[in-house]
């Protein structure tokens, strides 16, 4: 079996910060009873932050938390899928007993796997997960576009989800950050209210994605308090750094809703201004498996198109530093 073990750190990251987090790797638990061959793995920020050690992982172990592929095997009493079927990995494996996993929250299971983050991950030729966290697919789903879904465009929904709650007729949203995530941000908020949307990144390729995947508008940081002053109903925040939560703040209008996704920074706020303005703040984890199954659908009827730069998987390595340096547009992948 073929996988790649990261040895390797991007520039500018600190050894010192991996080995914090280094200790021994546990053996694989849990109901692991699929193995899958990968189709595709996508690259996630988060991926440099575990190998930043600003997240804690289990490491060394194989990376990409982000899959689809294909039921290449599975065990005796595996009856959900079938060998050779496509599918979907939903990034959470777990038994489904726990009173959040009874919720519908996978997310919070107390004894879930996450391959790619705690085990190994798909940044492979096969991968181990289970029948409850596959979606199958159709035979001619694009798998390297559909592996963008089950992480960053698994986020993206749930914050969108949220959003659009508040986001009515003549309601402006404002998405930061085109990466990876937001660039399907802004395509599931057009599926699913009729909000305004003004993108906002530093980069001029990506304010010209999201203006290609249907925001409205889109503008730098810089310019963001002149083009919206603080009019925003909803600001979804896929940046996560100080600048990028102020900044979004003193953007929302009375009443406004604040998403976090991105992380890294630290918010800071006077209280007065919160209650002043009622404003709400939420972070948003992953999603659930009922929204990948939705978001899942909103692809394959072509209303949410994920942008893909391709690596071929031995490139894993080149693919996190053009993460890390900002030159992706769109998310990118590693074919095996
Ligand atoms: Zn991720």
């Amino acid at each position: 079996m073929r996988a790649m073990v990261m040895t390797e750190v991007p520039d500018g990251v600190s050894r010192q910060a991996l080995s914090l987090q280094q200790r021994p790797q546990p053996e694989p638990q849990g109901p692991f009873d699929v193995v899958v061959r990968v189709a595709a793995a996508g690259v996630c920020r988060s991926d440099l932050h575990i190998l930043m050690g600003e997240l804690p992982a289990t490491v060394p172990h194989v990376l990409g938390h982000e899959n689809s592929g294909w039921v290449h095997a599975v065990g005796p009493m595996v009856s959900a899928v079938q060998v050779g079927e496509p599918v979907l990995c939903y990034p959470f494996v777990s038994d489904g007993l726990s009173p959040p996993e009874r919720r519908g929250i996978d997310s919070a299971a107390p004894a879930r796997r996450t391959p790619g983050i705690d085990c190994d991950g798909g940044y492979a030729d096969y991968l181990l997960v289970t029948e409850r966290s596959l979606i199958p697919l159709p035979g001619d789903a694009d798998l390297a576009a559909m592996a963008t879904l089950s992480d960053a465009g698994l986020a993206a929904y749930r914050a969108c989800r949220k959003a659009a709650a508040v986001l009515g007729p003549g309601s402006l949203a404002v998405v930061v950050g085109v990466g990876g995530l937001g660039h399907l941000a802004v395509q599931i908020l057009r599926a699913l209210c009729p909000a305004r949307i003004l993108a906002v990144d530093t980069r001029e390729e990506a304010r010209k994605l999201a203006v290609a995947c249907g925001a409205h508008d889109a503008c730098s940081p810089s310019d963001l308090d002149a083009v919206a002053g603080a009019t925003a109903d909803a600001v979804i925040d896929f940046v996560g750094s100080d600048e990028s939560a102020s900044s979004a703040l003193a953007g929302l209008g009375f009443g406004g809703s604040y998403f976090a996704v991105g992380v890294g920074g630290t918010l800071s706020t006077p209280i007065l201004q919160l209650v002043a303005n009622e404003t709400r703040i939420e972070g948003v984890y992953v999603g659930t498996y009922p929204e990948l199954v939705e978001l899942t659908q909103l692809a394959l009827s072509g209303e949410v198109r994920p942008v893909v730069v391709p690596y071929a998987l031995g490139d894993a390595d080149q693919a996190l530093r053009d993460l890390a340096g900002g030159s992706i547009v769109g998310r990118a992948v590693l074919v095996p």
